[in-house]
């Protein structure tokens, strides 16, 4: 008799381990307690009755399910073997009475010889919910849940119900038949003789699916040499395995309650490490594996252009800020920076030319009897002598840190950081006299010339913050230089 029964190796992908470890654990966690070591006199928690009634029959017949390797089978030396076997004679040995088996060729020969009271009891049996008059059930000794098995070839389906529709094959007469329909409804279930038979066809192409316990189809698998099978998933719904005694006998389910109520985790354990030892050939689904990652390589390049993208917007969208910035700070006619840029612009720079101990001079520019220019020779002359103006300031003061800011109508501010003062007022007097020699040739042969005063003030060094007074300052400096006749420069 061969000592340890091996589970086929299984087919499994990523998603399947999960469940089969959920399975397994099911499987070896689920049993009834029973004492370590059997009493081999009467037990002691049986009742006068219950000992009574054994002196009577002196031996108990069992039917059991001859193909059900590694939970019970019988053996080519006609013994009953296997995980409830040897429950069986740990009971056995409790109730001090020979448990002797009835040798049947199939599960519902065995049915049948127990219908005939022909045996007492069967072996594995499964709650189902339904009452039969010819025999009755013990309490729960094992809890397992059903796999299903397809060829490797076939598609992975999580769920049972995805395949009800295709030809199922199951054990004939089983009990979880009557579970299956009930859970499930309307499937396609195809009886078989055994889960050899089965699982024979489902590797054959006979059928497209067998369901039956897993370690009972993994041991077949491995038996029969089946490679091309996977445990495709699992139904979902608890078997719980009892054991079946002739409806006459219900002293006897008394008994088998009481004795399988005494089983302990670690003899239960013992048994089924015995018998049952499941070694998973752990394979990815690469196909599977292989559409998660194109899924994820087309979300993350489509991520990556967006990116770039937007990164290209940005840059544009920066430009045409820079650019609304400039024009924000620009005089439209004269092209000279606004006063925008006298608020905003010119107090960070002065707060740096003060931080570097630089020099500040401010003049106030104002052309003169513009209003009788205007006047004289009509708007758009005007216009151009101030762009006229405009460049010749730029042409003067053409340092980077010089800026020409038009004030408002023909007056301008000059600021100049960095510069000596004599410099700044030479070239304010450049300035001045330039102007005056500054003349615009009208279509009508006229020539037009026009002149500037200023009035300024010098900061040896720049002010901490700068403050609008200052320009206040230098406007009466022009009002001085105005007073004096204009064209002139006063500081
Ligand atoms: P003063 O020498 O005392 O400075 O006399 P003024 O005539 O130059 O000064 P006033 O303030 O009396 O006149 C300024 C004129 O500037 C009035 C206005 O028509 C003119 N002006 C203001 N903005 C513009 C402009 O954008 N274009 C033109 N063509 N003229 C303008
Ligand atoms: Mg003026
Ligand atoms: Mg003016």
């Amino acid at each position: 008799m061969p000592k340890k029964y091996y589970c086929a190796p299984f087919r499994i992908s990523k998603l399947k381990q999960s469940f089969l470890a959920v399975l397994c654990l099911t499987f070896f966690s689920s049993y009834i307690p029973v004492s370590a070591t059997p009493q081999p006199e009467m037990a002691s928690y049986l009742n006068a009755d219950d000992l009574s009634f054994l002196s009577n029959i002196k031996v108990i017949r069992k039917c059991v399910d001859p193909n059900r390797m590694p939970l019970e089978g019988i053996n080519e030396s006609s013994q009953h073997v296997g995980v409830i076997a040897d429950i069986l004679k740990f009971v056995e040995q409790k109730i001090g009475i020979p448990i002797k088996l009835v040798p049947t060729n199939s599960w519902t020969e065995s049915l049948e010889k127990l219908k005939a009271r022909e045996c007492d009891m069967i072996t594995s049996d499964a709650v189902t919910g339904a009452s039969l008059d010819y025999y009755q059930q013990t309490v729960p000794f094992l809890h397992l849940r059903n796999a299903y098995i397809t060829r490797n070839s076939s598609p992975f389906e999580l769920d049972f119900s995805a395949i009800i529709d295709k030809p199922i094959g199951i054990p004939k007469n089983y009990p979880t038949i009557k579970l299956i329909k009930a859970h499930y409804g309307n499937v396609n279930l195809v009886e078989v003789e055994d889960t050899d038979e089965g699982l024979l066809k489902v590797s054959q192409g006979e059928l497209y699916a067998f369901t039956g316990l897993l370690p009972v189809c993994g041991y077949s698998m491995q038996k029969q040499g089946l490679t091309n099978l996977k445990v495709a998933g699992h139904v979902d719904i608890p078997v719980a395995m009892v054991m079946g005694v002739r409806s006459d006998m219900p002293q006897l389910v008394q008994i088998l309650n009481k004795t399988l109520a005494t089983i302990d985790q670690r003899t239960y354990n013992q048994f089924l490490s015995h018998w049952i030892k499941i070694e998973y050939d752990v394979k990815v689904d690469w196909k599977f594996l292989a559409k998660y990652l194109i899924a994820i390589i087309i979300i993350a390049g489509a991520i990556l252009y967006w990116n770039r993208k937007l990164g290209q917007v940005n840059r544009k969208l920066d430009k045409a800020n820079a650019e609304l910035m400039r024009l924000n700070e620009t005089d439209t006619l004269t092209k000279m920076k606004n006063r925008n840029f006298l608020s905003y612009k010119l107090p960070e720079l002065i707060k740096l030319a003060n931080r570097n101990h630089l020099s500040l001079g401010i003049a106030m520019l104002d052309i003169d009897h513009f209003k009788r220019l205007n006047d004289t020779f009509g708007h758009a002359v005007g216009d151009k002598c101030l762009t006229a103006f405009a460049d010749k300031v730029h042409e003067v003061f053409r340092r980077e840190s010089d800026w020409g800011i038009r004030y408002g109508g023909e007056e301008f501010v000059l600021i100049c950081l960095g510069v000596p003062v004599t410099e700044f007022v030479q070239g304010l007097e450049k300035l001045r006299r330039e102007v005056a020699s500054l003349s615009l040739q009208l279509e009508s042969g006229e020539k037009v010339v026009y002149t500037v005063s200023i009035g300024y003030t010098f900061h040896t060094i720049a002010p901490k913050i700068w403050d609008e007074n200052m320009i206040i300052e230098a406007d009466k400096k022009l009002y001085q230089a105005k007073s004096a006749g204009r064209n002139c420069v006063v500081g």
